[in-house]
C-alpha cells in the first residue's frame, strides 16, 4: 500500500492529535529505519528517546519472543518473575528501594503525584498537598500531568485544572525557596528539560533543591522519563548531577520500544502505597518487563553507556563546530545523547528538509532541534548527520 493511501486512511480513521511527517515506517535495523517505499532514514529521533538499543536488537527481540511463548499477561493479582526481577535490577542500580510499574510516562508521573499527596497527607494532614513544578516542563497529557506541566499550550481548553500545583522558573533556586510553604508536598522536575527545549539543571541548583526539600521533608521527585536509561550517558541523569531524588519516574527508553513506565521511590515514600491505593491492570506485565530487563542487561553489561558518552561528546563538538560557522545557530546544549540546537529561525522546515535527505530529527519549542539517537549510534552516522544538517542550515542563512 503506497504511503499516500495510508495517509488518507489515517485522516479518516485516526483522531487528529499529531501532525505526522509524510512517511510510513515499516521496519528498522540498528540506527536506520525504512519506509513503505523502501527508502532508508538515519534516525536521530529513536521514537522520541525510546529506542535506546536501536531497531531489531537481537537480545531484545529474543527476550520478547521467549516471553511471548510463555506468558503475555497474568494480572497483578499474582506474582510474575519478570516483574520482580526488573524491579530488583532497577533497585540494585539506583537510589530507590521500591518500584511501581505502569505503561507510560504520564502514568508514572500520576503514580508519583499520588504518592507525594498520600505521603504528605499521612504524615502532615490534608493541608499539605501542593506540588511545585517548573515552567517549560513536560510531565504528560493526563489531567494531573498536564496540570503539572508548566506550559499553557498543553493546558489550554482543558480547564479546570487539578488543584494544588505551583510553577516556578527552571534553574531558579530562590523562586523555589519563595514558593515553598507549609502546604508543599513535593518538588517535581526533569534533570534535563526535554520537550521544553533541552535545558540542563545546574548542579548547584539541584543541590540547593535537595537541601530545601530535606529540611522540610518535602519529596524531591525527578522525572527521568526522557533522561533515564542511559540517555544522558549514565543510567540515570541524577548520577552525574550529584543529587539523589526521593522519587523518580521512568518510561520512554525503559522498554526499548515496548510500552512500560515505572515510579521508583525510597522505602519511606513507597510505604504509603498499600493494596488498593494504586493499581494498573497492565502495569508490570511480563512481556513489557522481560523486554525492559533485556534492555537493562544490555546497558549494564555491554559498553554502550561508555560508547554513548563518547558519541555524545563527538556530536556536541560537531554541533558547536556548525554553530561557529552558521550564525542562525544560537545555542547548543544538553547532556549525553540528549542534545538540542537552538536556532534563530523556525526549526520545523529544517526537519522537513532533513527528512527529504534521509535523516530523521525532531524539533521542540518551535526553534530547538533535538537529537536523541539510539545509544548505539556510530561516529560515521554522526558525521552523516552533521553533513546533512550543515547542508540544510547553510541554505537557510
Ligand atoms: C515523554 C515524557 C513524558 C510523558 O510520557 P508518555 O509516555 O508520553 O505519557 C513525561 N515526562 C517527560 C520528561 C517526558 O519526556
Amino acid at each position: 500500500m503506497p504511503t499516500d493511501e495510508l495517509r488518507q486512511d489515517a485522516e479518516r480513521f485516526l483522531m487528529n492529535t499529531y501532525a505526522r511527517a509524510p512517511i510510513s515506517i515499516v521496519r528498522g535495523r540498528g540506527s536506520r529505519v525504512y519506509d513503505l517505499e523502501g527508502r532508508e532514514y538515519l534516525d536521530f529521533v529513536a521514537g522520541i528517546a525510546v529506542n535506546t538499543l536501536g531497531y531489531s536488537h537481537p537480545d531484545l527481540v529474543a527476550a520478547i519472543q521467549k516471553q511471548a511463548q510463555h506468558l503475555l499477561h497474568a494480572s497483578n493479582l499474582y506474582y510474575t518473575e519478570p516483574q520482580v526481577r526488573l524491579a530488583q535490577a532497577l533497585v540494585d542500580h539506583s537510589f530507590a528501594k521500591k518500584v511501581f510499574f505502569c505503561n507510560s510516562g504520564a502514568e508514572a508521573n500520576e503514580a508519583a503525584i499520588k504518592l507525594a499527596r498520600r505521603y504528605a497527607h499521612e504524615k502532615y494532614g490534608p493541608d499539605r498537598y501542593e506540588i511545585i513544578t517548573m515552567l517549560q516542563s513536560f510531565h504528560g497529557r493526563t489531567m494531573a500531568t498536564l496540570t503539572a506541566t508548566g506550559q499553557e499550550k498543553v493546558q489550554k481548553g482543558f480547564e479546570p485544572l487539578l488543584a494544588g500545583f505551583t510553577y516556578v522558573p527552571f534553574n531558579d533556586l530562590p523562586a523555589v525557596e519563595k514558593a515553598l510553604t507549609s502546604h508543599t508536598a513535593a518538588v517535581m522536575l526533569e534533570p534535563v528539560q526535554g520537550e521544553g527545549g533541552v535545558h540542563v539543571a545546574d548542579r548547584a541548583y539541584l543541590k540547593g533543591l535537595r537541601e530545601l526539600c530535606q529540611a522540610r521533608d518535602v519529596l524531591l521527585m525527578f522525572d527521568e522519563i526522557q533522561t533515564g536509561m542511559g540517555r544522558t550517558g549514565t543510567l540515570f541523569a541524577y548520577e552525574q548531577l550529584g543529587v539523589q531524588p526521593d522519587v523518580m519516574t521512568l518510561a520512554k527508553g525503559l522498554g526499548g520500544g515496548v510500552p512500560i513506565g515505572a515510579c521508583l521511590a525510597t522505602d519511606e515514600a513507597a510505604a504509603v502505597f498499600t493494596p488498593s491505593t494504586h493499581a494498573s491492570t497492565f502495569g508490570g506485565n511480563p512481556l513489557a518487563c522481560a523486554a525492559a530487563l533485556a534492555v537493562l542487561r544490555v546497558l549494564l553489561e555491554g559498553r554502550i553507556l561508555e560508547q554513548s558518552r563518547r558519541m555524545g561528546d563527538y556530536l556536541v563538538k560537531g554541533l558547536l563546530d556548525c554553530k561557529d560557522r552558521l550564525p542562525i545557530i544560537k545555542d547548543v546544549r544538553g547532556l549525553g545523547l540528549l542534545l538540542g540546537m537552538e536556532l534563530a529561525i523556525d526549526g520545523r522546515p529544517v526537519v522537513t528538509d532533513c527528512l527529504a535527505r534521509g535523516l530523521l530529527i525532531n524539533c521542540t519549542m518551535e526553534r530547538v532541534l533535538r537529537f536523541v539517537p539510539p545509544l548505539i549510534i556510530t561516529q560515521r552516522e554522526i558525521d552523516r548527520l552533521l553533513d546533512t544538517l550543515s547542508q540544510v542550515l547553510s541554505k537557510r542563512v
